[in-house]
């Protein structure tokens, strides 16, 4: 399946996960960036909405390979006939330890330039989130070790919260609109978190790929302007929907037994949670390691989506929803509305 890279061709990319949540910002990011762009997508995969994705992204340019990474010989035929020289993984948490065989195929083929583990999320070698949160960071961390005893040229990419209102019961909030009934707020709500847009983690990662500066590095995205806590994430939505909200405080106590109840993968969100909004693991340490790099340093001059950017995209979905509940549509000579489109729970 797909085409073969013209010789002159440099900087082929093969994106794993595009169809999934993290997946098809970086996706996206890599085809904007001109950059040759293969897609690896598993066979088995038969989601409808997953589907569209993948549609979406061969529509941009995306080349689709069909495969799993666990083919460890099937990924060494991919990486030399395609010539790959970066690798973003963006596989799901269940399926990290699966990168151990793509490891061993990057490392047997030699030829790739970087390879981006899948992480998006915290310094797992600094956060200590609990059970079963701790298991997953146990896991990327096993991935790190694995790259670099194999001597892989990496980036570990640390990009911190997707901007959305932060659900402890939903992995991809961002597919989810803020509240309109009430907030559910962490604690007292001071503790401060950097809240990025999907396509700013797309676009910085893709920068971050063919920069030296971060060759063997763990690139943090610590953008001041998006550094936020939950009370003033609420107030800027009640600024956003004209109205202020009732606000329940979820307790660290709430939160840990929701942890405590073992449900993967909601569990794993309110470990972490726990770990971003009660021990403030985004925002308790320095970048004092020579391996740290932050990318507002990096490229000072390319500017991240605000928080009321993306409330903005939040509030314009609902006020859409509503006129096409408000707006009557003529089917057979009935009168029908449509449906609000609802938020997509976990
Ligand atoms: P999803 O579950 O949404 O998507 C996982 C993707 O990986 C799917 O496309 C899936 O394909 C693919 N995949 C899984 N196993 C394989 C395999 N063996 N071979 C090929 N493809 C495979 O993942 P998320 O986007 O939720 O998570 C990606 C990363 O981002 C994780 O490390 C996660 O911890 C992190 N994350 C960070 C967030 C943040 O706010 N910072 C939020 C959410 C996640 P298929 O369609 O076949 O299932």
């Amino acid at each position: 399946n797909g085409s073969y890279p013209n010789e002159s061709e440099t900087g082929q990319t093969l994106v794993i996960g595009s169809s999934g949540f993290i997946g098809r910002f970086i996706t996206e990011a890599c085809l904007d960036s001109g950059r040759p762009t293969y897609i690896l997508v598993r066979s088995s995969s038969n989601s409808p909405s997953k589907a569209s994705t993948i549609k979406f992204l061969q529509d941009k340019g995306a080349i689709v390979i069909y495969g799993s990474i666990t083919d460890q010989e099937f990924m060494e035929k991919v990486l030399r006939e395609y010539k790959i020289e970066v690798v973003i993984s963006a596989v799901g948490g269940e399926s990290i330890l699966d990168q151990f065989s793509l490891i061993e195929a990057i490392k047997n083929v030699k030829t790739v330039k970087r390879f981006v583990p899948s992480e998006f999320g915290h310094d797992i070698d600094r956060a200590e989130p609990v059970e079963p949160g701790l298991t997953m960071y146990g896991q990327k961390s096993k991935i790190r070790r694995q790259i670099e005893e194999c001597g892989i040229p990496y980036s570990y990419i640390c990009c911190n919260s997707i901007a959305a209102w932060p659900y402890h019961d939903n992995t991809h909030p961002a597919d989810v609109l803020p509240p309109l009934d009430r907030f559910q707020i962490y604690g007292d709500g001071t503790v401060k978190a950097y809240f990025v847009a999907g396509s700013d983690i797309g676009k910085f990662t893709v920068m971050s790929i063919d920069d030296d500066r971060t060759l063997n590095k763990t690139v943090h995205f610590q953008p001041p302007s998006n550094l936020l806590n939950m009370n003033e994430m609420a107030s800027l939505w009640e600024t956003k929907i004209g109205r202020v909200l009732p606000r329940v405080n979820i307790t660290e106590q709430d939160l840990l037994q929701r942890a405590q109840e073992m449900r993967i993968p909601q569990s794993v969100v309110a470990a972490i949670t726990h770990d971003i909004f009660i021990n403030g693991c985004q925002i308790n340490f320095s970048l004092d390691k020579t391996t740290d790099v932050e990318v507002c340093s990096l490229y000072p001059n390319t500017s991240f989506r605000t928080i009321a950017e993306c409330f903005d995209d939040f509030a314009k979905k609902i006020s859409d929803n509503e006129k096409a509940v408000s707006k009557p549509v003529t089917a057979s000579n009935t009168e029908i509305f449509v449906p609000t489109a609802k938020p997509e729970a976990l």
